[in-house]
């Protein structure tokens, strides 16, 4: 799965899968932009890709900021004159009981969560459009809703990854004339910084991978080789789909 000479933006990309995503993508060959609030977390990984020969800018974006979003797809263009791939990944999970959410955790979430997986995906649109091609990978979830399991305590992130399948069918269908494939990865539980709270508790980590068939949570390598194919021309008659990788979770 090659990614020569294509330009690829993740976001959320200074830790967790959104780094592992810009790893495996540069080391396909392509010009990756690592992007997440903290710049000088990106700048690592840049380091990091640079070390394995490859290519890589860091930019700061908080997602939820159009201004921020409209500079890093300009920064990439600037840098390497388009957008081939963007890898819709920065997230964040904070477990709260219903009754006890406030306007302003639920805004939150889905701020990050799905309104910038919108000014993101709008942005690089707008570029691959001029090209006539592009690929972008929304990053859901097994919590997406639709599955015959729901997901407690996190009402707000279940709403804003049942959001980001929808959004992903729409742009399949809108932007299919300009040569834009859309999909989607819901990874089951992963090894990131996101789950350390659940690791941490031995007796829920034992209950939830009582559920998983394979018994073990993911690596984020193992997504983002999914990631990588979807964003390669090996996937080139996918678009609208939402894949599940989730150690057979939600076949459970
Ligand atoms: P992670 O390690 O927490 O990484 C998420 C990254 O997104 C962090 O670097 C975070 O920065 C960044 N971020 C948060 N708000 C942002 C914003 N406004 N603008 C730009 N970046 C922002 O989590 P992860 O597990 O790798 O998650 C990556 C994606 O996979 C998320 O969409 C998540 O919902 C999804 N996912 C994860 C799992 C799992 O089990 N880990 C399962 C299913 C889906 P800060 O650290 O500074 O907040």
């Amino acid at each position: 799965m090659s990614l020569k000479g294509k330009v690829a933006i993740i976001t959320g990309a200074r830790r967790g899968m959104g780094r592992a995503h810009a790893l495996a993508l540069a080391r396909a060959g392509a010009k990756a932009v690592v992007s997440d609030i903290s710049l000088a977390d990106c700048k690592k990984v840049v380091k990091e890709i640079e070390k394995a020969e490859g290519q890589a800018l860091a930019v700061q974006c908080d997602v939820t900021k159009q201004g921020e979003v409209n500079k890093m797809v300009e920064a990439a263009v600037k840098e390497w004159g388009k957008v081939d791939i963007l890898v819709n990944n920065a997230g964040i999970a904070q477990f709260c009981p219903f009754l006890e959410m406030t306007e302003e955790i639920w805004d939150r979430t889905l701020a990050i969560n799905l309104k910038g997986y919108f000014l993101c995906a709008q942005a690089a649109a707008k570029q691959m459009a001029k090209q006539k091609s592009g690929v972008i990978v929304n990053i859901a979830s097994v919590a997406m809703g639709q599955q015959g399991i729901g997901f407690p305590n996190i009402a707000h992130y279940c709403a804003s990854k049942g959001g980001i399948v929808g959004l992903t069918e729409a742009l399949a269908i809108e932007l299919a004339p300009y040569n834009i494939r859309v999909n989607a990865v819901a990874p089951g539980m992963i090894e990131t910084p996101m789950i350390a709270s659940i690791k941490q508790d031995k007796k829920a980590l034992a209950g939830l991978l009582a559920r998983v068939p394979l018994q073990r949570v993911g690596r984020p390598e193992e997504v983002s080789r999914l990631v990588l194919f979807l964003a390669s021309d090996d996937s080139s008659y996918m678009t609208g789909s939402t894949v599940v990788i989730d150690g057979g979770w939600l076949a459970g």
